[in-house]
């Protein structure tokens, strides 16, 4: 299968090359030239089929005999080894027709894990096969670190270098990273704020001269193509389990940077049949605000109790907007310079697709614990502030009870106790108690911890870096 840019002005590159590549040269994201479907019939076929085995029907065709069926199924399997429950995403009934998709079984408790233990394995095999080492940089303000970390620690190709904010993020966060002991994983806590360890990877990422030579950085972020491609499995598995392809199922998703329900979308082009598809934000929602008055415009970072979501602009969404015109990257490229100046407008046909294909639905702090709240008390389910968000995007969008609305769980609640702490606090009736650790977490803070603080200053960052490896 080959890739092409959203912008229309990079080289078309294989599966492998693109999972290495991160941004195109043109300075767009990559898609797949033509998205493989696949019929009802053949859905219909695969009910049944463990999360493993699906994950293989979903992902092969993108593969397209670049990597054995073999080394693809073994990929996956090391891949959802790590998971703690047997369904990998188990659903869970919260009201009539209504389900939680608990995506958050996996090693760092939230839901990166489906995409980044499988793009660790991934990018292990290829380097493997190529024989070369490559260096993953990243910054994090949270979630994606940990899991980027968990993802890689086994993998012998690879060198991990994860700053974060130094005394900047919740201690959960923190332990999951820095309690990772293996010799290619190294924590730097960086003296300043989430802006200046992003500032630093990029910077990095444009001149790479303090690599020793054959070494390259590789980005794990969401506009990885793996990542986008793994989440798209459980969207499958979900509506196998509550009778797809036979009916049609909704989904809302608690959203960022548009990379989980971008997942949703490609699996309703693949030819699942999706009802609704509900953006859920937090009240950083340039995304509602384009989908419902096509005011696409940054605005400043809210800090809000679903930290996970805080984005002033969804990279991609650029992903989306190449199909809704009619993947003309030069449209693209028109846009993304307007916006380049704080603000795009969608053409009218453009929008009018976009609110076909999507509902939306913003949920500011005092909502989200009200509901975390109310859904402990009318069906005892603890939910995270950030899947509550999805849980209420649902409520407020859904346009027909009978077809079943599958709310995505992106992360447990005890990755965020201060959320739950201020909901019980506030709404003492509902009994809601603490969000405990699950057992097999239950030492993380005693655990070992191991990290590196450094300056501010990319000279000794990167010298630490080079003198690692
Ligand atoms: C990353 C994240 C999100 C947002 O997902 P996107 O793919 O960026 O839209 C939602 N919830 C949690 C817990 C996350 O970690």
């Amino acid at each position: 299968m080959k890739f092409i840019s959203t912008r229309g002005d990079a080289p078309t590159l294989s599966f492998e090359e693109v999972i290495l590549a991160g941004l195109a040269s043109d300075g767009g994201l990559y898609v797949p030239e033509s998205l493989p479907t696949f019929s009802k019939a053949e859905i219909a076929s695969w009910a049944g089929l463990s999360y493993k085995e699906l994950a293989f029907k979903v992902i092969h065709p993108f593969i397209d005999g670049e990597i054995s069926d073999d080394d693809l199924t073994a990929i996956i399997e090391k891949a959802y080894d790590s998971f703690q429950h047997d369904a990998i995403a188990p659903l869970i009934q919260t009201g009539h027709n209504e389900w939680v998709l608990e995506l958050f079984q996996g090693p760092t408790l939230a839901f990166k894990d489906f995409a980044l233990q499988f793009l660790g394995h991934l990018l292990d095999f290829i380097l493997a096969k190529r024989q070369q080492k490559v260096v993953v940089m990243g910054a994090t303000s949270g979630d994606t670190g940990s899991a980027a970390i968990e993802g890689c620690k086994r993998c012998e190709n690879i060198d991990i270098f994860i700053l974060h904010p130094h005394n900047r993020v919740s201690e959960v966060q923190r332990r999951q990273m820095t309690t990772v002991i293996a010799d290619n994983v190294f924590n730097i806590a960086l003296e300043g704020n989430f802006d200046d360890c992003q500032n630093m990877v990029k910077a990095s990422f444009r001149d790479q001269s303090f690599l020793p030579d054959g070494r390259q950085l590789v980005a794990v972020n969401s506009i990885n193509w793996a990542r986008i491609m793994a989440q798209i499995v459980y969207y499958f598995y979900a509506a196998l389990a509550l009778g797809g392809p036979h009916r049609a199922i909704s989904f809302s998703v608690p959203t960022g940077n548009f990379g989980d329900i971008f997942a949703g979308y490609l699996a309703k082009q693949m030819g699942l049949p999706i009802d609704q598809l509900i953006i859920a934000t937090n009240s950083n929602d340039i995304l509602h605000r384009c989908i419902s008055d096509n005011d696409h415009s940054k605005q400043g970072l809210h800090q809000s109790l679903s930290p996970s979501m805080d984005i002033m602009v969804s990279s991609n969404f650029e992903r989306l907007l190449f199909d809704l015109y009619g993947r003309q990257g030069i449209e693209i490229q028109r846009l993304m310079s307007e916006f380049e100046s704080g603000h795009m407008r969608l053409s009218d046909d453009a929008l009018a697709s976009a609110r076909t294909l999507f509902s939306s639905f913003r949920l500011d702090d005092a909502a989200t614990l009200e509901l975390v709240a109310e859904v402990y008390q009318n069906a005892e389910y603890l939910l995270d502030p950030h899947s509550a968000i999805g849980v209420a995007a649902a409520r407020a969008r859904r346009s027909d009870t009978s077809v079943p609305m599958v709310c995505l769980a992106t992360a447990h609640p005890s990755k965020f106790p201060e959320a739950v702490d201020q909901a019980a606090a506030r709404f003492p009736e509902a009994n809601l108690g603490q969000a405990k650790l699950p057992v097999h977490m239950a030492d993380l803070f005693d655990r070992q911890e191991r990290m590196t603080v450094l300056p501010d200053d990319i000279v000794t960052v990167q010298s630490f870096i080079s003198g690692k490896l």
